[in-house]
């Protein structure tokens, strides 16, 4: 056997596809799994999905000496203790300049650890989220290496190829940066991704618990705003499951999997709908500019100088969040490299302004009728409080200078100050 490109360690869900889908795109690939039965079910998929070039090692020593140098090997296994046991497992094998690259969800400061580590034995080592699930590992992730630029460059033609393809945009890779950026940029795109499944949850319950819409109504309408400025993967697949009939027993399987609520409510079914699809957008914004600026700060902090917009751009396929809204994202930092907030681009600040009486409407309506919406109220107060000029803090440094000594800045002349106010009381 002709030594391959690349080795892949770890072939639980992610680590089987995203291997069949490097070997699918012409990479021959080395495979190995610390349970070696998962190495032979992973090299009969590959016969069985069109005698894809992967070959399957129970040892590690013959899995990578079965890879051409320098080596590089892609782990995708549990993150933390597993990661550290599979790095020992392979690290005495491999040779100087050689390369790990962790593939799973990895704490960033971990990565870090390890690249310090690594870099001492004369290897190169890499922390790359990949996202989007079983399907995407298989057909196309999104991926964001960080770490090492020279490991990120020889490996570069295989994730082009390997990852999700977007007309106009090209592949979802991009070199994120040093150290553990690429995880702590998969990190906040988690969040991201859960912040917009909860709104669109919220939005789901306010048309439903105060509406009443039924699920053929639901799916209509999620159906409809997949036509405009929410098209997403996540509201298109949100409108198939309004569709799905329960196959175990009477109506539709979405009221089998929540709880059922009995709010009273009624509001002009169509006012209602035009008012909850702008606060589910200008709650998106919100979401977006909050993880975009934990991103930012993090950058800043680290001297990572991470590129907001190329991130926007990578996640436009292959993972979750994938989204038309994120070429604007992309836009806006293409206007503007140090915006310093998605809510002062110009087009987005106006967005927001169109929308934020339908989105007030939405939040008191929801509070009126006992129905929780605690990342739309969230993203609400978000905006609130970076409209203002002033907050109220100045209030609890008074009272932390009051009880504690911390002192205080002014508003109006520089220094530190520290009143006795209990004297003067
Ligand atoms: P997983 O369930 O997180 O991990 C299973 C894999 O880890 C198996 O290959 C297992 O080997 C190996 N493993 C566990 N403990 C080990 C140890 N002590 N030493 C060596 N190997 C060990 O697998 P996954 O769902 O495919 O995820 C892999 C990584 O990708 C994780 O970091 C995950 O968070 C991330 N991720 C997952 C998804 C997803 O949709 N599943 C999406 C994005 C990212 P054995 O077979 O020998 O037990």
């Amino acid at each position: 056997m002709a030594l391959t490109r690349i080795g892949l360690a770890g072939l639980a869900v992610m680590g089987q596809n995203l291997a069949l889908n490097i070997a699918e795109k012409g990479f021959p690939i080395s495979v190995y799994n610390r349970t070696t039965s998962k190495v032979d079910e992973t090299v009969q998929r590959a016969k069985l999905e069109g005698n894809l070039p992967l070959y399957g090692f129970h040892d590690p020593a013959s899995f990578v000496n079965s890879i051409q140098k320098p080596r590089v090997v892609i782990m995708l296994v549990k993150a933390g203790a597993p990661v550290d046991q599979t790095i020992a497992t392979l690290a005495a094998h491999l040779e100087q300049g050689d390369c790990i690259v962790d593939g799973g969800n990895e704490w960033y400061e971990n990565t870090e650890r390890r690249e310090k580590a690594m870099e001492e034995r004369g290897l190169l080592y890499l922390g790359m989220g990949v996202s989007g699930g079983e399907e995407g590992a298989r057909h196309g992730p999104s991926m964001m290496p960080g770490g090492s630029l020279e490991a990120y460059q020889y490996i570069e033609d295989i994730l082009l190829k390997v990852s999700a393809q977007v007309p106009d945009s090209g592949p979802c890779v991009t070199y994120i940066g040093k150290g553990g950026s690429g995880n702590f940029v998969k990190m906040v795109h988690n969040g991201i991704e859960y912040g917009d499944m909860q709104l669109i949850a919220e939005a789901y319950d306010v048309l439903k618990s105060v509406g009443k819409l039924t699920n053929g109504e639901l799916q209509q309408v999620f159906a409809e705003w997949n036509k405009g400025e929410l098209l997403s993967f996540l509201v298109e697949i949100t409108a198939d499951i309004f569709s799905i009939k329960d196959d175990q027993g009477e109506g539709y399987l979405v009221d089998k999997v929540l709880d059922k609520t009995g709010m009273k409510g009624t509001v002009d079914k169509a006012q209602l709908i035009e008012d909850v699809r702008k606060a589910l957008y200008a709650s998106k914004i919100c979401s977006y500019a909050q993880g975009m600026n934990i991103i930012k700060a993090k950058s800043t902090e680290k001297g990572w100088g991470l590129n907001l917009g190329e991130l926007a751009r990578i996640w436009k396929g292959g993972c979750i969040i994938r989204a038309s809204f994120l070429d604007r994202i992309k836009k806006a930092y293409d206007r503007n490299g140090e915006l310093a907030n998605l809510l002062i681009d110009p087009e987005f600040a106006q967005e927001i302004m169109d929308r934020q009486a339908a989105w007030r409407r939405v939040v008191c309506l929801a509070i009126n009728n006992g129905v929780s919406t605690p990342g739309m109220s969230a993203s609400l107060a978000y905006f609130d409080s970076y409209r203002r000029d002033r907050l109220p803090a100045n209030l609890v440094q008074a009272q932390r200078d009051y009880f504690g000594a911390h002192t205080y800045e002014r508003v109006d002349m520089p220094g530190s100050f520290h009143t006795e106010w209990y004297k003067i009381a």
